[in-house]
């Protein structure tokens, strides 16, 4: 008998991601569409993941990670937000930050609950909604503006609501969650039963001075949610998947009965490098230095389209800037996102795959290398010399 195969997931196809860092590949284009960094992580941190296999560290790690590396996270929130988590019972280390989120929404949303997303949004959380029966409301992240948009947030949770997702910076716009937003938001919480995921993973890559801002810093927002970082980011290792979640015991253990079967655990050796690295000097050095690294990327990319018909409000965080396209096209972002690719050798991610608004707008991740930049500089020139109306 030929069985019927029912998708869950029926409209959903490949991630943008996947596609076009292949159609980059395929066409040998500059590929600054996946959030991936090209600049090589720290010596000292190879070197300790090599140390680590020649030690024999290559059975399971903890399933909550390892206890040393568990202390390095809450000693970071602690030192950044001020906040005290207890390493044993509040620290949960999974595959990637992406393995903890899909945890936690699987645990913690039951069929039919409502879950607030602001939207561009990254496009794990739905999926993620979906699958586990949740009802995904969608808000915008940005007033007319530009700058987040705290009414049409606070107007979409009301009693019935399960969970709020948060990201900060934000993927895919580059703006930062502003000041006054959490307490406004902890606020509209107080005598609501909702709970709340914070997506940090470019926590530390805060641009132009600007402060770092996290849950964990917010008293009543500890309490009511889990915070999620990534060393993948942190550290220019987004290969080695390994991510954190922070947030309080309760909900921890609500995550943890998730984690524990759908990863158990993660990437002993790699676990045991970052552990060993982070502490020493070139580590702290390395955190600390990550804001000035990546401003100074987003201000080569930019100085580089100066004069240009791209049009952008700089990114006050993370790895990506935002190019509007409303000079050079109509319409569909996606169709020249894939067009430009094959015919101007550069590879971009069209907002349109975040549930954007329908304005032409690029992607394009500046976490790379000088000599990638300045190429996808000049190739992102031509597009517009050749555009112009
Ligand atoms: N959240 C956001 C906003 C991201 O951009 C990413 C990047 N890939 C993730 C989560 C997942 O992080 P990880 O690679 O640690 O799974
Ligand atoms: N977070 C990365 C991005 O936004 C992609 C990660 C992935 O490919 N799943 O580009």
């Amino acid at each position: 008998m030929t069985v019927e195969l029912q998708s869950k997931l029926p409209h959903l196809g490949t991630t943008i991601f996947t596609e076009m860092s292949a159609l980059a590949q395929q066409h040998e284009a500059v590929n600054v569409s996946q959030g991936f960094p090209d600049i090589p992580p720290p010596e000292g941190l190879v070197e300790a993941a090599i140390q680590a296999l020649h030690d024999g560290v290559h059975q399971y790690a903890p399933m909550a990670g390892r206890s040393d590396l568990r202390h390095w996270i809450c000693g970071h929130h602690a030192e950044r937000h001020g906040a005290t988590y207890d390493p044993a019972s509040e620290c949960t280390i999974g595959a990637g930050a992406s393995s903890l989120l899909f945890a936690a929404i699987t645990a913690l949303v039951h069929p039919g609950d409502e879950v607030v997303v602001q939207t561009p949004a990254y496009d794990l959380y739905a999926p993620g909604v979906k699958l586990a029966g949740g009802h995904l409301v969608e808000v915008p992240l940005l007033n007319d503006h530009g700058t987040w948009n705290l009414e049409a947030l606070l107007g979409a949770i009301h009693d019935g609501t399960r969970l709020v997702i948060l990201n900060t910076p934000h993927n895919p716009t580059g703006t930062v969650c502003p000041p006054g937003f959490l307490d406004a938001l902890a606020d509209h919480l107080a005598e609501k039963p909702t709970l709340v995921l914070s997506d940090e993973v470019y926590g530390s890559i805060v641009h132009d001075g600007r402060a770092e801002v996290s849950l964990a810093a917010h008293p009543l927002l500890r309490e009511r949610g889990l915070a999620f970082g990534s060393f993948g980011k942190l550290l220019q290792v987004t290969g080695w998947k390994i991510g954190w979640a922070v947030g309080p015991a309760a909900l921890t253990a609500e995550l943890r009965k998730v984690h524990q079967y759908d990863v158990f655990s993660t990437g002993a050796p790699l676990q045991a490098a970052l552990a060993s690295f982070l502490p020493t000097a070139e580590g702290r050095a390395h955190i600390d230095g990550l804001p000035a690294l990546y401003q100074a990327k987003r201000d080569h990319l930019l100085s580089g389209l100066d004069g240009t018909a791209w049009e952008w409000t700089p990114a006050a965080g993370g790895f990506f800037q935002v190019l509007d396209a409303r000079n050079l096209i109509d319409g569909d972002d996606g169709r020249w996102a894939r067009e430009w690719t094959r015919t101007h050798g550069v590879a971009t991610i069209p907002m349109s795959a975040f549930f954007a608004p329908p304005t032409p707008q690029l992607r394009i991740c500046f976490a790379k290398e000088d000599a990638t930049l300045d190429a996808a500089i000049e190739r992102l020139r031509h597009i517009a010399a050749d555009h112009v109306r």
